[in-house]
């Protein structure tokens, strides 16, 4: 008779952007690391910011990352390692497919934890699937607060500076700002829904 795997568990870190879900991920990551747990990293190749390789926060915190275009291929460079890792961390999770969602299932039944961070809403203010996605099958979710750089109330949303219409805007510092419900403004001059870079 085959043994149950005792289930893992899908940690979710959410917020706009400036929230400190990168700052969370590392923390996390490193006390794990404490506990002698083997650890990967991902993120989409979308996110140039910083660091090629790293998982990197907006106060400089870094942690080692494999950067890879699609869930397909973060399948591809986990399944090798699969028996040793325990933890897996994804950051910028908002860019990966909605393969990300059947993934973090499929390792939380393997007994994996899976901690994942990501923006929970576009800069048109709507859901950013698919952190939504797994926001609902998580064990637990954290919900962070930037500072509204307004008013200096909690933020919860990501507000786009300027007019443009760019997709990619790379290395884009001053394009974007956390603004609280109250001064936060939804660009409306696109159909665009994506928001790049955090
Ligand atoms: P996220 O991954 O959510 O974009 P980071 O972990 O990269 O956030 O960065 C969080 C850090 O950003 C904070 O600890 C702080 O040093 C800095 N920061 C800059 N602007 C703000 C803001 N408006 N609100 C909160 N933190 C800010
Ligand atoms: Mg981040």
């Amino acid at each position: 008779m085959s043994q149950a795997v005792a289930p893992g568990r899908i940690e979710v870190i959410t917020g706009p952007m400036f929230s400190g879900k990168s700052e969370e991920l590392i923390r996390r990551i490193r006390r794990a690391k404490i506990a002698r747990q083997r650890v990967l990293c991902f993120k989409p190749d979308i996110d140039l910011r910083y660091h090629k390789t790293a998982i990197a926060s907006h106060s400089a915190q870094t942690h080692d990352a494999c950067v890879v275009p699609n869930v397909e291929r973060l399948r591809e460079a986990l399944f090798p390692q699969i028996e040793e890792m325990e933890v897996l961390g994804v950051d910028e999770a908002q860019f990966f497919d909605e393969g990300l969602l059947p993934l973090a299932l499929e390792m939380v039944h393997l007994g994996k934890r899976v901690i994942v961070a990501g923006l929970d809403t576009t800069y048109a203010g709507e859901p950013f699937r698919p952190i939504p996605d797994l926001m609902a099958v998580a064990d637990e979710v954290t919900k962070l607060s930037a500072v509204c750089m307004v008013c200096g109330a909690p933020a919860i949303h990501t507000q786009r500076l300027g007019a443009s219409r760019e997709l990619v805007v790379v290395g884009a510092a001053g394009l974007y700002e956390a603004r609280c419900r109250a001064h936060f403004e939804p660009f409306t001059g696109s159909d665009e829904q994506l928001l790049l870079p955090t």
